[in-house]
């Protein structure tokens, strides 16, 4: 295959990148880099089946020559990156998805849409099943990503429906691994930067707010599975593994063996603004249709990432 994958500078981006590569197909990875880093695909930079393109995907996307798949993973993910980048994140959930389904129409290619657990909102039903609606609050300021990904996957299943495009949509939960941004705002690089500098870990609110972390890898399988199958309905990835931060916060200190304390904070900015108090995938459908569910224990994967993140801070 021939594929393209926006967003392919950034965390999961350039993990499929590296992923498709393996499996011997050529990979174009096309970022505007807001969020997203060549650092993360710098090793790929020689590769003969890889090719980098600069570019802001909201803007006409052209591609010559055939092209297999496109995948629109482009996008800022974090909410710290939703405060800053509010526009940019509705423009690439709106205006980005357009083009690749129309660059995925031109190209009679298939297209897979990297949606998100934050089209459920802060949830009503527990756990999570593909056929809930949500409870999502369009003006907060989870809105620009939340609405914008329920805007990407309308307009993705008014494509397969109208157009007849061979759509996927992936609803990815909390994921963690190397190349996360140390800065990017999430709990995981926080907790992680926080507990190996021995400084407070930062707990918003009680920290009684429930996630489920999947590390990438077992993510990148899901994706790459679901692209082969038949599904055009969206399908949850993520761990179902369920704790609270508060007991993530106590796993970080003793997986970093960190003389950290944990201090509990209202952030001043919109960062707690409408959380989702609870929130944990129902991996029944993945586990169905692609024989899919995680295989790396949480520890283990949190140590490859404290590995990563320990390198990191020791080089900035
Ligand atoms: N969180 C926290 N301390 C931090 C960063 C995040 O307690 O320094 C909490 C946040 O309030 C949320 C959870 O950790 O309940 C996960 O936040 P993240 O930003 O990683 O992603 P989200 O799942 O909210 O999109």
């Amino acid at each position: 295959m021939r594929v393209l994958i926006t967003g392919g500078a950034g965390f999961l981006g350039s993990h499929l990148c590296d992923h498709f590569l393996a499996e011997g197909h050529t990979v174009i990875a096309m970022d505007n880099l807001i969020t997203g880093n060549t650092a993360n695909i710098e090793h790929l930079a020689r590769h003969p089946k890889f090719l980098f393109i600069k570019h802001d995907v909201t803007n006409y996307i052209y591609i010559g020559g055939k092209l297999d798949a496109v995948l629109h993973f482009a996008s800022p993910a974090s909410p710290i990156d939703y405060l800053e980048l509010p526009i940019q994140t509705l423009k690439v959930g709106a205006l980005g998805t357009h083009k690749a389904l129309g660059l995925a129409k031109a190209k009679s290619a298939k297209l897979l849409l990297a949606s998100t657990s934050e089209v459920y909102g802060d949830p009503l039903v527990h756990p999570q099943t593909e056929e809930y609606w949500g409870n999502v609050n369009p003006i907060g300021p989870r809105g620009v990503y939340d609405e914008a990904k329920r805007f990407a996957e309308a307009i993705t299943m008014a494509y397969h429906r109208y157009h007849g495009v061979d759509t996927r949509i992936v609803r990815i939960f909390n994921t963690f691994g190397e190349r996360m941004r140390l800065n990017d705002g999430r709990v995981v690089p926080n907790f992680i930067a926080q507990a190996l500098e021995n400084k407070p870990l930062t707990v918003f609110g009680d920290g009684l707010q429930t996630r489920s972390f999947c590390y990438v890898s077992d993510l990148v399988e899901g994706i790459y599975r679901l692209l082969h199958s038949d599904e055009t309905d969206p399908v949850n990835i993520g761990n179902p593994k369920e704790m609270t931060i508060l007991q993530f916060a106590h796993k970080i200190i003793e997986l970093t063996d960190s003389s950290s304390e944990i201090t509990f904070v209202q952030p001043k900015d919109q960062r707690i603004k409408d959380d989702p108090k609870q929130r944990q995938p129902d991996i029944g459908k993945a586990k169905r249709i692609l024989d899919w569910e995680p295989q790396v224990d949480i520890n283990d994967g949190l140590a490859k990432a404290i590995a990563y993140f320990r390198n990191k801070l020791a080089h900035q």
